[in-house]
């Protein structure tokens, strides 16, 4: 069930502001407010859904590539592709996810740390 109340939910209506690095009309990228390296962007497609899986479940086969291709976008603007990057979502108690609406976390800028 998608809390509307999230922070992220909060973001995109504009309740409280974020750190915008790139916006398109499927998706917003912002920077994390507590980063984890020294590049760390978080994306969010602009439709409710809580993880990975009820992205995939919910979104169709353009808004999914759609939302892909703006993390590749992201990735190129940031100039990041050829030095490297870490894609990580995280989903669920399991997974450490934090905020209910699905999104990917970008970390660059340095090399990241073994997962454990
Ligand atoms: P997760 O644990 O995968 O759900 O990650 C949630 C992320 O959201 C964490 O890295 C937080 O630092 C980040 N976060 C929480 N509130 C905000 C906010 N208002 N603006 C930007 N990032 C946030």
């Amino acid at each position: 069930m998608y809390d509307e109340n999230n922070i992220f939910a909060k973001i995109l209506r504009k309740e409280i502001p974020c750190d915008k690095v790139h916006e398109d009309e499927f998706s917003l990228f912002f920077n994390d407010i507590n980063p984890q390296a020294k590049i760390h962007v978080l994306g969010i497609p602009k439709f409710p859904c809580t993880t990975f899986s009820d992205f995939l479940k919910k979104a169709d086969d353009e808004n999914i590539t759609t939302f892909f291709k703006s993390v590749q976008l992201v990735i190129n603007n940031i100039n990041i592709e050829h030095t490297g990057y870490r894609l990580i979502t995280n989903s669920g108690e399991d997974g450490g996810q934090e905020v209910a609406h699905f999104h990917i976390h970008i970390l660059a800028g340095e090399k990241i740390g073994s997962l454990r």
